[in-house]
């Protein structure tokens, strides 16, 4: 399917749009950060390595600058995996009750994956994609209204402005 560029540029238009700074946390409340500027992504990703990470059928996550990323509180549990192109993926949980809380990119330090559901206010995040929906579940239903990325949207796209 093509990518309507218009539709996904009014989508990060909404997104940049987001009131800074927010806050979020892990399920017990020992891990907590704080956002100090608008996420620069969002949305759903559906490959498999999310789903086993999750235990769901998808993950939403936001994109945020790892430089407005701010850890308040908390200790984390590291997982590291390699990934495509030889660089590491280290997903952190709290330590105490094992949310999964964010997801950092050898391959793009500059930038943190917070998974939305830990937010303070989850609704208020503006959703723009799905990701890898190759792999996405038969048991759910896309939002047509979210633009559609066959795999990682960083693949299809130029690399966001830093
Ligand atoms: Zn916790």
């Amino acid at each position: 399917m093509a990518i309507d560029f218009q539709r996904l540029r009014a989508a990060l238009k909404i997104l940049a749009q987001m009131p800074a700074p927010f806050e979020g946390g892990c399920l017990c409340g020992a891990v907590r950060y704080r956002c100090d500027a608008a996420p620069i992504w969002s949305g759903h990703c559906h490959c498999d390595s999310c789903k086993k990470l999750s235990g769901a059928p998808f993950t939403t996550a936001f994109t945020v600058k790892t430089d407005a990323f701010h850890i308040l509180s908390g200790d984390t549990l590291v997982f590291e995996r390699g990934a495509e192109g030889g660089h590491a993926v280290r997903t952190r949980r709290c330590s105490g009750c094992g949310t999964w809380v964010w997801a950092e990119r050898d391959a793009r330090p500059d930038f943190r994956a917070v998974l939305a559901p830990t937010l303070d206010a989850p609704l208020a995040l503006p959703l723009v994609a799905h990701a890898y929906v190759l792999q996405a579940s038969p048991w759910i239903t896309l939002d047509p209204e979210l633009t559609q990325f066959q795999k990682m949207p960083e693949d299809e796209l130029p690399p966001p402005k830093a």
